[in-house]
């Protein structure tokens, strides 16, 4: 934590020594959840344009000057981030954006973005000495950390809502977690895996009282940046659940920012899903945030309680950014045509940001000349099951080259 001032909390906002290493504010309890501070002069005596050129790692170490952990504790993990950055050509053409790319963290080692939080959590863990780590998660987070932890050597403790789709389970099975499938929603599986994570002091990799996580998240925007040569598309668009992924994204370009890497802070895009929306309503009404029902098929962004409102709803409002709400069924439409028109297969909720791009470029809220980057959050692999509902044409033959010419030419014909 060389480069770090201190921590503030983000709601009464007292500083607290970061020798402390809270989780939270001691005044405000668990909703006091800390921003990390950092030197930013410090960083910059360290970090330019050269240190990036010369600088052979590619993976979130990289960015080492602007995370919070110990080097010595790194040791031997998978290699996390420096994901593609691709520029669309199709789908740039069909929705009349000149500069359209799309981040596809779905290439991290455990398949989503969350990789860059939990291999945070589990070196951080080993900095301060514990064996065993325990979160809860809609999914992602958990086979993430199970997969994370297998490498580095740390137990784990997961506890997952009971939908989690069955792809997300067995990963973190195999990587040999201790499953715990609690009967009810995210919200009651939060409330357990906190209680358990008091009772036994396990560490802690809920993301949104972790401060440490979102500082490994914030590495999709250093990356995207870098990417693009340190001049980031106008907008950034990304989907939103507790909140931290999009904290993340707005802290990797205001760091930046604030090295004067950048010259401008990109205008940071929420979405969420119709069925469960509770930052976009709060946005839109100007008011808290409100409990809100957990129903939509994006099941890593069903989050009815969110749990980093200030750093979620901050993105938006400090970089005059906007969040939108999209339906399951344009969901499902953009899954479609992100995987056939770029090749990318994302899980419903890393699809509700194409959605939520086309529906903000359909609202004129993302103008004709401005330039977009879609953040793809995970692999469609994850959840087969809704996948499999888009699919309607199976071909079955059999193994005979004259049925498969009528096939090809009578019924092929008809598409
Ligand atoms: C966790 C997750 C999100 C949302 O991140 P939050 O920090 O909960 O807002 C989006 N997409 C995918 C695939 C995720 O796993
Ligand atoms: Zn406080």
């Amino acid at each position: 934590m060389k480069n770090v001032k201190y921590f503030e909390c983000t709601l009464c906002h007292q500083t607290f020594d970061k020798k402390l290493e809270l989780m939270t504010c001691p005044s405000c309890g668990e909703k006091g959840i800390l921003e990390i501070v950092f030197d930013y002069d410090k960083i910059k005596r360290e970090v330019d344009r050269s240190y990036f050129m010369n600088n052979n790692d590619y993976s979130i170490w990289r960015y080492l000057p602007f995370l919070t952990v110990d080097a010595a504790y790194i040791g031997n993990p998978l290699k996390v981030g420096f994901t593609p950055l691709y520029k669309s050509k199709k789908l740039a053409e069909r929705y009349y954006t000149e500069h359209l790319y799309f981040k596809d963290d779905g290439c991290n080692p455990t398949q989503s973005l969350k990789d860059r939080a939990s291999v945070i959590a589990c070196v951080k863990a080993k900095e301060l000495g514990y064996d065993t780590i325990s979160c809860s998660s809609t999914g992602n987070a958990a086979s993430s950390l199970a997969g994370n932890a297998a490498k580095l050597d740390l137990k784990t403790v997961i506890f997952v809502p009971e939908r989690a789709p069955i792809g997300k389970l067995i990963q973190l099975k195999m990587f040999g977690a201790d499953l715990i499938k609690v009967k009810g929603d995210y919200k009651s599986t939060f409330q357990l895996s906190r209680d358990a994570i008091n009772h036994y002091k396990w560490y802690n990799r809920n993301a949104a009282i972790n401060p440490h996580l979102i500082e490994g998240k914030k590495t999709v925007a250093l990356e995207i940046a870098e990417q693009m040569d340190f001049k980031p598309t106008d907008w950034v668009v990304v989907s939103v659940g507790d909140g931290c992924t999009i904290g993340g994204v707005y802290k990797g370009f205001y760091d930046l920012y604030n090295v004067g890497l950048i010259s401008e802070i990109p205008k940071i895009m929420g979405v969420q899903s119709e069925g469960c929306s509770p930052f976009y309503d709060a946005f839109r009404n100007r008011t808290e945030l409100q409990e809100a029902e957990e129903n939509t098929i994006a099941d890593s962004i069903a989050v009815g309680i969110p749990r980093n409102p200030v750093k979620g709803m901050n993105a938006v409002i400090k970089s005059n950014g906007a969040f939108v709400k999209v339906s399951d069924e344009k969901i499902l439409e953009a899954m479609k045509l992100l995987a056939s028109q770029e090749g990318i297969f994302a899980e419903p909720a890393a699809a509700a940001s194409l959605a939520g791009y086309i529906h903000a470029r359909e609202q004129y809220i993302i103008r004709k000349d401005e330039s977009v980057t879609v953040i793809i959050t995970g692999n469609g692999l994850k959840d087969q099951k809704t996948a499999l509902n888009l699919i309607t044409d199976w071909v079955e033959l059999e193994p005979d080259l004259k049925q498969l010419i009528n096939h090809i030419e009578n019924e092929g014909e008809k598409k």
